[in-house]
């Protein structure tokens, strides 16, 4: 017996051909990739704001979750990275001085 939900499971079933073409026509194309743009873009907005809470400062907010990603991986050694920059940044004028 065949299932009552019309998911594109039932060969020569009109409603799963109708869904088969709507989730084809949901997939490809101009739909699909304005979902992908969005959710890429939320994601990388939500990694923003938690990578400005916890003191960083990406230079966008596209490709913030990338950082994030990468950053949680190895949080210890990014954080590191950024705060020696800081550092770096806070000590080199001071340093400058102290030469002249
Ligand atoms: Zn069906």
């Amino acid at each position: 017996m065949q299932s009552e939900i019309h998911d594109g499971s039932h060969p020569e079933c009109a409603p799963c051909f109708a869904h088969k073409i709507h989730s084809l026509s949901w997939q490809t194309g101009e739909a699909a990739k304005r979902r992908a743009e969005d959710s890429t873009f939320s994601k990388d907005m939500d990694a923003y704001k938690r990578l400005r809470i916890s003191g960083v400062q990406p230079k966008q907010i596209g490709g913030s979750a990338e950082i994030e990603a990468q950053a949680t991986e190895k949080w210890e050694a990014e954080h590191g990275v950024i705060m020696r920059r800081k550092v770096r940044k806070e000590f080199i004028p001071r340093l400058t001085e102290t030469a002249k």
